[in-house]
């Protein structure tokens, strides 16, 4: 059996809600006039690194909604080396994403081998006509520069293999540059040498022939000019 309520409780209850939230620190982001702050890893939009597609196809055949599109073709490219074998590459001339049909589920960019594809955090793309929200190439491209930068690594981390092979390439280039600049300059100094010797056997001088140097004028009857 129910408890009879007072006459008003009803009413003070309400009103002691009102108070109690008219109190507290408001949640509510009056968008657009005020940006909302989200995560740098947020999945607003997918961006497209061109250079890195070797158009594969794998993230087109698992996206579950089948909203990436992707066209290519193959083109031979000359032996490196002459008698060597032509090969042939794929060259990319579609890749567009449907964000109509998109649902966010990042499987595309987790799937990709040659980290073509990143979350970005913008998310102010709504458009009028459902086609615009096809994102051709050029606009997944524009996207790649709202990219945040990925979070610096932990104090006594792995460095990253990535990093590792670039840094060791870099090493090699600039040895292999050290040891150029020394043969030119050991060359360069070999013909200073000649040049000097050249010009003194024009002026008909030889070398002096004082092997410990001590008669730099050449006086010496034994060494001096001939
Ligand atoms: S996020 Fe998911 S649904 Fe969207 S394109 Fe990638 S795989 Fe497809
Ligand atoms: S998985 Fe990556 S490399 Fe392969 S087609 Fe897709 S974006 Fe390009």
């Amino acid at each position: 059996m129910s408890r009879p309520s007072i006459p008003g409780s009803g009413l003070a209850k309400g009103l002691a809600v009102t108070l109690r939230t008219m109190t507290k620190k408001t949640v509510t982001a009056q968008y657009p006039d005020t940006q909302p702050e989200l995560p740098p890893r947020s999945r607003g939009v997918i961006g497209l690194f061109e250079e890195n597609c070797t158009v594969c196809m794998l993230c087109a055949r698992e996206c579950p909604d089948w909203c990436i599109y992707i066209d290519s073709h193959k083109e031979t490219i000359p032996p490196a080396a002459p008698g060597g074998r032509e090969r042939s590459r794929n060259v990319l001339d579609r890749f567009a994403i449907d964000f109509a049909l998109c649902m966010y589920c990042g499987i595309c960019i987790e799937v990709c081998p040659f980290d073509a594809l990143f979350w970005s955090p913008e998310f102010e793309y709504a458009e009028t006509e459902i086609h615009e929200l096809t994102h051709e190439r050029d606009k997944l491209r524009d996207w790649m520069w709202t990219v945040p930068a990925p979070p610096a690594l932990d104090p006594g981390a792995e460095e990253p293999k990535e990093i590792a092979a670039a840094r060791k390439t870099a090493e090699k280039l600039a040895a292999a540059e050290a040891q150029v600049q020394v043969q030119v300059q050991v060359q360069a100094e070999a013909q200073a040498g000649t040049a000097v010797q050249v010009q003194n056997k024009s002026q008909g001088r030889t070398e002096p022939t004082d092997p410990q140097g001590t008669d730099p004028q050449g006086t010496d009857p034994q060494g001096g000019p001939s």
